[in-house]
This record gives C-alpha cells, sequence and structure tokens, in this order.
C-alpha cells in the first residue's frame, strides 16, 4: 500500500516529473528495506557503538532550583559529531548502502548536516559530495576542513545568495541527473514525501529513549520544549509523547530581532500557506507569496519554511510554537553554561530561552522535559562577538 503523502492538509510532493521516479523508489526501498531485522539490528548497533546512543536524561539541579520546576535535559549534544543530526545521516546513509547506491549528496548551510552525512559517508565507504552556497562555504570554513578531512567533496554554489537556498537547488539538480547511482540525504524533517517521514522515523530513537528513561526515573512529563529549524529534533522527541495528550508540546523557533521586526525566521508565528522545497507546509512569504529572506543568529533555525508535520500539529493544536529572540538564547546560552556546566548549541539554546516565560506562567510545580539538540563548541566565535541588535544573514 502506498504511504498517505500528507499531514492534514499539509506536505505532498510537489516536485517535477524527474524527481518523482526516485521518490518512488525511495518510498519503496523505505518500506521493504527499513523494517527488516537486518537493517534494524545494523542501525541499533551503529547508534549505540559509533554515536554513543541512549543518550542521557540529565535532572538539571540547578536549572531546576533557579526556576522552580523540576528541569530535565535529553543530551542529544553528547552524540557523536555533536548534535541530533547523526541519527538521521547514518540511517539514510545505511539506507542507500541497503539499497546499492555507492554515492551520497546533501546540501549544507551552516555546515553541520554536511559534516554529519560526511561523517556517515566515511563510516560506511559511501562517496560523498556536499553542496554549499559559496559565501557559507567561506562563513563556515572550519566545517569545510573537516568535511574534506573526512574524505567529501564540498561543491561550492556560485548562484544567487550564495546560501542554503541556492544549495538545495543546485544538489537536487545533481541528483537527478545521477539518479541510478545517488542518494540524497536530507538533513531535516522537511522536502517532498517520503522525506519528512524518513527523517520523523530515524529521529524518533530520541522520543523513545525520553520516554523509556523518564519512566525509569518514575517522572511523569508536564511539557516537552524543542527548538525548530526544519523540525527534526522537535519531531524526533515529541513522537515519544503524541499519544499522551497529558503532555504539552511545545517547538520554539527564532524570532531574531523580534518577530515585530522583518528580522527573524518565525515561520509558524508569521508564516502562510505555501509550497517550498517540493512541500505545502507554513512558509514566511510577502504579499505576492515570494519567500521572505529569513535572519537569526543560529544558522541551524535560519529556514523560511518548517517540516509539514509541524504545521499540521499547530493546525489541531496538538502542539504549540512559541518563537525567542537572538537576546534571550545569547542569555539562556550563558546560564546553562554557568548553572550546569554544559554549553548548548546556540540552536538548541532557543528551546532554553523559552524557560523564563514559560517557567513564570506555571501555576503548579510542573516537570519540563528539554531537547538540547547539539553542544556550542561551533557557536564560540559567535557568542564572543555577539551584540544585542546585529543582524544575522
Ligand atoms: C540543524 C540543527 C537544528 C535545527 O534542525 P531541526 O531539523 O529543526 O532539528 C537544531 N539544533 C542543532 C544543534 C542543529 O545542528
Amino acid at each position: 500500500m502506498k504511504m498517505n503523502s500528507y499531514f492534514g492538509k499539509y506536505g505532498g510532493q510537489f516536485v517535477p516529473e524527474t524527481v518523482m521516479s526516485a521518490l518512488i523508489e525511495l518510498e519503496k526501498a523505505y518500506k521493504k528495506i527499513v523494517p527488516t531485522k537486518k537493517f534494524q539490528r545494523e542501525l541499533k548497533e551503529l547508534l549505540s557503538t559509533y554515536v554513543g546512543r541512549p543518550s542521557p536524561m540529565y535532572h538539571a539541579k540547578r536549572l531546576s532550583e533557579h526556576f522552580g520546576h523540576n528541569i530535565y535535559l535529553k543530551r542529544e549534544d553528547l552524540n557523536h559529531t555533536g548534535a541530533h543530526k547523526i541519527n538521521n545521516s547514518i540511517a539514510q546513509a545505511l539506507l542507500a548502502k541497503y539499497m546499492g547506491k555507492t554515492k551520497v549528496l546533501a546540501e549544507t548551510g551552516a555546515g553541520q548536516h554536511g559534516l554529519a552525512t560526511a561523517t556517515a559517508a566515511a563510516l560506511l565507504g559511501l562517496e560523498c559530495d556536499v553542496y554549499m552556497g559559496a559565501v557559507d562555504a567561506a562563513r563556515q570554513a572550519l566545517n569545510v576542513h573537516k568535511i574534506e578531512l573526512l574524505g567529501a567533496r564540498v561543491v561550492r554554489v556560485e548562484d544567487g545568495l550564495k546560501t542554503l537556498k541556492e544549495a538545495t537547488t543546485a544538489a537536487i539538480q545533481a541528483w537527478v541527473n545521477e539518479i541510478e547511482s545517488r542518494f540524497y540525504v536530507i538533513g531535516s524533517a522537511v522536502g517532498p514525501h517520503p522525506y519528512p517521514k524518513i527523517v520523523r522515523d530515524f529521529q524518533s530513537v530520541i522520543g523513545k529513549e525520553a520516554k523509556a528513561q523518564l519512566k525509569k526515573l518514575s517522572v511523569k512529563p508536564d511539557i516537552v520544549v524543542a527548538c525548530v529549524g526544519g523540525g527534526s529534533n522537535a519531531i524526533g522527541i515529541f513522537s515519544g509523547f503524541l499519544d499522551d495528550k497529558s503532555v504539552e508540546l511545545i517547538g520554539v523557533e527564532a524570532a531574531g530581532l523580534g518577530l515585530e521586526t522583518p528580522y527573524h525566521a518565525g515561520t509558524m508565528s508569521k508564516g502562510r500557506d505555501g509550497i517550498i522545497h517540493g512541500m505545502k507546509t507554513l512558509v514566511l512569504q510577502d504579499e505576492n507569496g515570494c519567500i521572505s529572506p529569513v535572519h537569526s543568529i543560529s544558522a541551524g533555525l535560519d529556514y523560511p519554511g518548517v517540516g509539514p508535520q509541524h504545521s499540521h500539529l499547530k493546525d489541531i493544536g496538538r502542539a504549540k510554537y512559541e518563537a525567542v529572540t537572538d537576546d534571550e538564547c545569547i542569555e539562556a546560552l550563558k546560564l546553562l553554561s554557568r548553572l550546569e556546566g554544559i554549553i548548548p548549541a546556540i540552536e538548541s539554546s532557543h528551546a532554553l530561552g523559552l524557560l523564563p516565560r514559560l517557567c513564570k506562567g506555571l501555576k503548579k510545580r510542573s516537570n519540563i522535559v528539554v531537547n538540547v539538540s547539539g553542544r556550542g563548541d561551533k557557536d564560540m566565535d559567535t557568542v564572543m562577538n555577539y551584540k544585542k541588535g546585529t543582524i544575522y544573514g
């Protein structure tokens, strides 16, 4: 049976004919290969011995004391390569290998997904091309060096603004040209069906572990919070709690300089239905339907669309979405560093940045789980040079 390509009214496959055949092949392979014992066993082995899973569920006592609520941190920052992205990259690269593909490709903005995919490709012996806007490649020199050291090729894209949007377009074109031998590893729960479901399923390991870990601690979660760029770490942890209506789910997007300014990435707050990268979803756009430029201190949250399942969860009211500014994010990053000795990624610091507002509004002492999607090593320059009111591209 064909999988439903929609979440409510969002999702679908808004792609040219040439891409359709590859998506059909991918869906077939996904349904046939991923449920097998062999695939599941090999993936589980890699996640435990290579990525370092399960990631800990940590009761942050000093942070809890500070806010007057019990705060638990799901430590995706402790994964190999420093974020949740590797869960998905390894699983997709493994699927590519089972499908008989010899090469993978990926798009990347800040380089984190490129790094995770180059890592997975090195591990599994696959050739790997990473498409990156030339401007991004110059800005993210450290990740470019890492990707090349891992044996992958960085393809610098010189079109348009030379950033993520152009890199994605070039990657799709390259994929279409070599559709027999290439697998396209998408980095978030976005794109045409079946990618949003595949990425959700591969990241759901976060939610499954979190649920089991809390149960073992005899903690009943009241609220689960995660940051939302394309939405993969959020949907990964949410998926463990979607069926339990007593758990409130909150996604946090980037408000940049403020939702009342033009400098933000508040897709859920300010977007309207539209089409971007092959899917129908909420999109930040002007009155003519042109996609708006986005601004955030965090490259990983700087996206004018969002995964279609999040648009749907908002639509039906199962999840709530809030926005946190650059300023609130930096304050949260400093607070966690000082109180717990954990330096979070600036993306993850958006989820943490909601805590002051969230905790103030709660009537009874609550159990709050925050997904710490990554570590902050990559962000030290940004944090050191941060000045209030800076406009990030
Ligand atoms: C890329 C990234 C994100 C944003 O991606 P999602 O798909 O929304 O999870 C969040 N946190 C970190 C650390 C990232 O690298």
